[in-house]
């Protein structure tokens, strides 16, 4: 395509017929158009003789006649008349024998091809001095030859060749000495290569000393003529050697392999024009004026000079006469030319869609704000905060605490003048979202109706009077005082007894909103007070997080655990728990995240825990405790059939099918498979249950077959939950002596359990005693104390009865597992030892509990209604309390108390003779 392009704009010229001025014209205005860059020109001008020679393309077919045909008729005299008459470059290629020396010009780097232009800056003022009296004169001829790079040159002269350059001229001068006689010493000609080219300077354009010593320097454009080689010095300051004219080697225009090579030379100049638009605008000038495609010669220094290759790599081209070679080689170059080329265009390409990726996605950001602002879609992002902080705060302004509203405004000044992509702008931001959501003395509606709040907790929970009541006294107080105050109310008792569930049921009966936390094995005060806002990711604490998310500042608040807090290194939870549920100081809890007092009277606290033992004591002391037991067996039937069963068939699917326990089957599920003081347990044998009707109801379904009603009884219960577990709490049906039943209050709930006491040996002065049973320190001490009571008892009801002395003996409770720890055990370790010292069982069906004095006082204990359902559930018929009890028993409800007989002692003796005296 090129070539054709190119040929056809060869032909318009060569119609045109304008050789001289139009075209010279045009050249001149490229050559300025490309500047310092090599321009290719025609390398000769065919002169002839005429004054209009200038530009005429000099070659013949042969490549082998250029050097005659320019030779012939040119002069010094033709191309100065012809400078007169085109003012353009002048092409003048002097005839070899009239240069047998010429002037020495170094080029610092690249060779100068033939029929190329190329700008040299020269340093040597002598140099240029008669470079300009020979323009004067006339034509100015000059050898240009290139310097050898470091490692050839025999100048020690170091660094770049620029420097080689300047050394060597400054070198020459000094060697030449004042007067002008030639030194003995190195050939100054030696810097630079032996092979050079004959050029015509067309130009000399001084430039400005600039340099710091003053130097000063020129520019010359120097075009290619042909190819010299150096012989030898001729004169110094400035340089002139003797040359020789060299012709190319005699080559066949028409061989092959010549032709094959030229056209591939084509073809990869076409190829590296399409990466390289400079190159362009060299070959449009070359073919607008010159027609060498043909001349494979003038191809071959043409494509050398398109290349970037290095100074030796051209330099080897210039030195080639064999037209061959020199395509050869030229070729070479240009096709690592391309391929640097094409690796050029695609970093280009790939550094251009980056940035215009990003550009890109700029402008769409831009429009997409822009768009976004003209439809009132969005301000921009900080205003929009603002805005939005600014609508949610004001409505509650007025409630806000003074301090707060402060805080506030000058964190929302502070927002205004964040960049938004600081960090610092998102802490502020968080806070503001923090400060701006709380709801700052907004309370929920409260429903103060005791008969409404009264069928809602009915409707929940069976039982719990104590709770229910404790609620309903809550309401009638802020019904009479027209506000309520919050309270902490602890309900503690075992497992499964309903102190969460009841806790959402109060939240329902007050209307309030209910947000629950456990603070089990909790061990970071954080957890509960936040962190401070320099932390990367702080967060307020869990109560600060409540009262965001139930928006008001009145909801029931359940801490779930509150006998399992941890501790941890990071603080006490406790002491912040503390600060929390002290009356005196939740008005004003500073939480370390919001570092603003925030109000937290309103709030009504409920608490549950196993135990109290482990609620640190200044805590437990700013609550109300209310005790949840476990429930007897009749209880049990009835939440069961109340509430849990309903449940169950619901979470089954089966509401509508009809399904049902009987009575007998209910009473074994509760009497032998969940004894536990909770229901959770029953709870999940009803799921069970339920959920295998389940599995026979959808088979059926899938069969198509109808299903009869299904009954569960007594005997089905096996196909549905299994055998019952094994029970430990009933291993004697008749305790044998030195067995006792006592009764015991564990985080469970109550159970029984027995103290056994057996000897391990006799025999004068043996008399110890040895307990086993994960016993605590307590428990020790009161099996110590028994020990000693019961050696100076025995000798008051049974003198003479030496067995304690003359004993060691080893008292043991079973159920390893539970560690057992309290005073309560006094009197049963006391029983047991007497009834084995005795050898005399206790009265069947009896328990017993209380503290031991060692002078046999029975002091009361706690748990009573745990113990006494434990007792009833393992089929005690006669309990033993102390005296200090018996109110504690007479407010259990009747049907606990029901075929029970209790009796109240306060000194040993009077346990004595219940237990071991009974059948007298
Ligand atoms: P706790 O918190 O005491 O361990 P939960 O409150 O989780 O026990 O109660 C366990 C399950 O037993 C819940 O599904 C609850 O509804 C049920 N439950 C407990 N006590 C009663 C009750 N008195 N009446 C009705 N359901 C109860």
């Amino acid at each position: 395509m090129l070539a054709r392009a190119l040929i056809r704009r060869r032909q318009a010229v060569t119609t045109l017929a304008a050789p001289s001025r139009a075209r010279s014209t045009r050249s001149r205005a490229l050559l300025d158009e490309l500047g310092a860059g090599a321009v290719a020109a025609e390398g000769v001008g065919r002169a002839r003789g005429s004054s209009k020679n200038a530009f005429v393309r000099a070659t013949t077919a042969n490549g082998n006649e250029t050097l005659a045909s320019a030779g012939d008729g040119g002069s010094t005299s033709s191309a100065s008349s012809s400078s007169t008459t085109s003012g353009g470059i002048m092409v003048s290629a002097a005839h070899p024998s009239s240069h047998p020396q010429v002037l020495a010009v170094p080029l610092p780097r690249r060779p100068l091809m033939p029929g190329i232009i190329m700008p040299v800056k020269v340093t040597d003022e002598k140099l240029i001095a008669e470079l300009e009296d020979m323009r004067n004169r006339g034509q100015a001829y000059v050898g240009a030859f290139l310097m050898r790079s470091e490692g050839s040159s025999s100048s020690s002269a170091a660094g770049k060749e620029e420097d080689a350059f300047d050394a060597l001229t400054k070198r020459t001068v000094a060697s030449v000495g004042l007067d002008g006689e030639e030194e003995e010493g190195a050939d100054p000609s030696d810097h630079m290569h032996d092979i050079g080219t004959f050029a015509q300077v067309h130009n000399i354009v001084r430039l400005p000393a600039d340099s710091p010593n003053g130097e000063e320097s020129a520019t010359l454009l120097l075009l290619g003529h042909r190819r010299l080689r150096k012989l030898g010095t001729m004169k110094r300051d400035p340089l002139v050697v003797q040359v020789e004219h060299l012709k190319d080697e005699k080559f066949d225009a028409n061989d092959d392999i010549i032709k094959a090579t030229t056209n591939e030379v084509v073809a990869t100049i076409k190829d590296l024009l399409k990466t390289n638009p400079l190159h362009k605008e060299t070959l449009q000038y070359f073919a607008q004026n010159f027609n060498d495609f043909q001349d494979p010669p003038k191809l071959a220094d043409l494509g050398a000079s398109m290349c970037s290759a290095d100074d030796a790599q051209l330099q080897r081209v210039l030195e080639l006469l064999s037209v061959k070679d020199r395509l050869d080689a030229t070729l070479e170059l240009l096709k690592k030319e391309v391929e640097i080329g094409k690796l050029q265009a695609d970093i280009g390409k790939k550094v251009e869609d980056k940035i215009s990726g990003d550009q890109r996605r700029y402008f769409l950001m831009e429009q997409l704000k822009s768009i976004k602002k003209e439809l009132g879609m969005e301000r921009d992002d900080k205003t929009a905060l603002i805005e939005k902080f600014t609508k949610r705060f004001e409505p509650k302004r007025k409630s806000v605490p003074e301090e707060t509203v402060k805080v506030i405004d000058e964190e929302l000044q502070k927002l205004s003048g964040l960049e938004p992509s600081s960090s610092e702008f998102n802490v502020t931001r968080n806070y503001l979202e923090w400060l701006t959501s709380l709801p700052w003395g907004v309370c929920g509606d409260e429903k103060l109706d005791i008969a409404h709040a009264q069928e809602v907790l009915d409707a929940d929970h069976y039982g719990l009077e104590d709770v229910k009541d404790r609620i309903l006294e809550f309401i009638a107080v802020g019904q009479l005082l027209g506000t309520t105050q919050g309270k902490i109310i602890t309900m503690v008792g075992p497992p499964g007894v309903g102190k969460t569930s009841i806790g959402q049921s109060i939240a329902k009966a007050l209307g309030r909103k209910f947000y629950r936390f456990s603070v089990g094995g909790m061990s970071d005060v954080a957890e509960i007070k936040g962190h401070r806002r320099t932390y990367v990711g702080a967060m307020p604490g869990k109560l600060i997080q409540c009262l965001k998310s139930t928006g008001v500042c009145n909801p029931v608040v359940l801490i779930d655990e509150i006998d399992k807090l941890g501790r941890g290194y990071q603080g006490d939870p406790a002491s912040a728990l503390l600060e929390l549920l002290d009356p005196e100081q939740n008005g004003t809890f500073l939480d370390h995240y919001l570092d603003v007092p925030v109000d937290l009277s309103k709030v009504l606290f409920v608490c549950t825990a196993n135990v109290l033992d482990t609620i640190p004591g200044p805590l437990l002391d700013r609550m109300e405790v209310v005790r949840l037991s476990g429930y007897i067996t009749d209880e049990k039937v009835q939440i069961a059939r109340t509430y849990l069963e309903k449940a169950a068939k619901g979470k089954s699917g089966l509401s509508d099918f009809d399904a049902t326990i009987t009575d007998e089957a209910m009473s074994k599920l509760i009497g032998d498979y969940c004894r536990e003081a909770g229901v959770r347990n029953l709870q999940k044998h009803l799921e069970k249950v339920y959920r295998k009707v389940a599995l026979k109801v959808a088979r059926a379904k899938s069969t198509d077959t109808t299903l009869d009603p299904i009954v569960i009884d007594v005997d089905d219960l096996v196909d549905y939950v299994g055998q019952p577990p094994f029970q430990t709490d009933r291993i004697y049906d008749e305790t044998p002596p030195g067995v006792v039943t006592g009764l015991a209050w564990t985080a469970m709930g109550g159970s029984t359990l027995y103290i056994e006491c057996t000897s391990v040996e006799s025999g004068e002065g043996k008399g110890s005693l040895k307990t086993t049973g994960q016993l605590g320190d307590v428990m020790k001490e009161s099996s110590a104390i028994a020990h000693t009571f019961t050696r100076g008892f025995l000798q008051s009801k049974d003198p003479g009865n030496d067995f304690l002395q003359k004993t060691s003996l080893h008292v043991h409770v079973p159920a390893g597992a539970t560690p057992k720890d309290g005073p309560s055990a006094g009197v049963t370790i006391t029983t047991s030892l007497l009834s084995l010292a005795m050898d005399k069982p206790v009265k069947p069906n009896l328990a017993m509990t209380g503290e031991l004095t060692l002078t046999g006082r029975v002091l009361p204990v706690g748990g009573i209604k745990e113990k006494t359902i434990a007792a009833r559930r393992s089929g005690v018929k006669t309990i033993i309390f102390p005296q200090g009890n018996k109110k504690d028993y007479d407010e259990l409800s009747e049907d606990i108390r029901e075929g029970l007989e209790a009796c109240f002692v306060s000194t040993y003796d009077e346990v004595y003779r219940h237990a071991l005296d009974w059948d007298r």
